[in-house]
């Protein structure tokens, strides 16, 4: 069950729900979103019910779930949310172009593959300093110092920057860095990492797992969730499939579907789903004419010398098609 604060709830309705329920022996998790906080609880529905928690001050709306996947539940909010990076609003209305290299390679590489981000017209900036590699031999990426420099990218561009945590422990760090927290798909079940992220304070861009269902997905987030943080935004990077020619399969069934089941915003990573550069812009248009909140991709000044990735990174030219698609089909919104 899902307790939905009017926009004008004060404080203490809040609060005065969390002691309503908790003292009826039942769990309440608040979640405080940009446009209103919902409270999701836990326990016993027939004893909430007789509660009677919608003629407390401050409630909007009292709605029965019975999802597992709650307090990003469609049911409750039905609207899909927007959510804001650093000024940057993802959501209806907002189309999110993100583009950026697959990892922070070195400085020179970062400022130009963030300087092709923005001369195609991107809101956001996309790469990776902490690499979640198949191979423990292949390059895991610069760490902090990779950080620093998606910093000094941020601050030559005026972009945004979202980027990877692939352990617990770094939370802090990355958060204390980036605007916006990455989860990967192969951390996409990582429920500690996600509880972390969760109560970091950043919005938090979570890639669907390999092999993930959208209710596992929609749960995933529902960890994240339920530590007081709703600003997720959910990205469709491909599952595994049996075709041998593309690294993995993009789902654009996803995206309606998600947006049915949840209120979060979807995005599609066409770059990572296909694996290579040719599928990328097409698969980003069939991701914006399904509805999708926005596109993530990989640029490289130069794709050939890329330490990670680089069959898939757009070329300047590519990147400018993808804007000029972008383009005709948000206009059309
Ligand atoms: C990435 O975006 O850099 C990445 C590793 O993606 P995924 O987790 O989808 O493979
Ligand atoms: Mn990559």
């Amino acid at each position: 069950m899902v307790v939905v604060m009017s926009a004008h709830a004060r404080p203490e309705d809040v609060e005065a729900i969390v002691v309503t329920v908790e003292r009826a022996g039942g769990s309440a998790f608040v979640s405080r979103g940009v446009e209103r906080t919902i409270i999701g609880l836990i326990g016993d529905i027939e004893l909430f019910l007789g509660l009677n928690l919608a003629r407390l001050p401050g409630v909007a709306d009292v709605v029965r779930i019975s999802a597992p996947y709650k307090l990003v539940s469609r049911a409750h909010h039905d609207a899909t949310s927007t959510v804001t990076v650093r000024g940057v609003p993802i959501g209806p209305g907002h189309f999110a172009f993100i583009a950026g290299p697959c990892a922070v390679e070195t400085r020179e590489q970062t400022l130009a593959a963030a300087q092709m981000a923005k001369d195609a017209g991107a809101v956001l900036l996309r790469g990776g300093a902490y690499k979640p590699r198949t191979s423990p031999y292949a390059f895991q990426g610069l760490g902090p110092i990779g950080l620093e420099i998606l910093a000094e990218a941020r601050e030559a561009t005026g972009l945004p920057v979202v980027t990877e945590v692939v352990d617990a422990a770094d939370v802090p760090l990355v958060a204390q860095w980036a605007d916006m927290l990455q989860v990967g798909t192969r951390n996409a079940q990582n429920f500690g990492l996600l509880q972390a992220v969760g109560a970091a304070g950043r919005p938090v861009l979570l890639k669907r797992g390999l092999t993930a269902t959208y209710e596992e997905w929609l749960m995933a987030a529902e960890y994240v969730a339920q530590r007081g943080n709703l600003d997720i935004v959910l990205c469709e990077r491909g599952v595994r499939s049996f075709e041998p020619a593309i690294r993995n399969m993009l789902d654009i069934s996803a995206v309606p579907m998600i947006h049915a089941m949840s209120h979060l915003p979807v995005i599609v990573d066409p770059s990572h789903a296909a694996g290579r550069r040719d599928l990328v812009v097409p698969l980003a248009r069939a991701g914006i004419a399904a509805g999708a909140d926005g596109v993530i991709v990989d640029v490289h000044p130069h794709p050939e010398a890329a330490l990670c990735d680089g069959p898939q990174a757009l070329f300047g030219e590519d990147l400018a098609a993808l804007a000029a698609a972008v383009a005709a089909v948000t206009a059309g919104r």
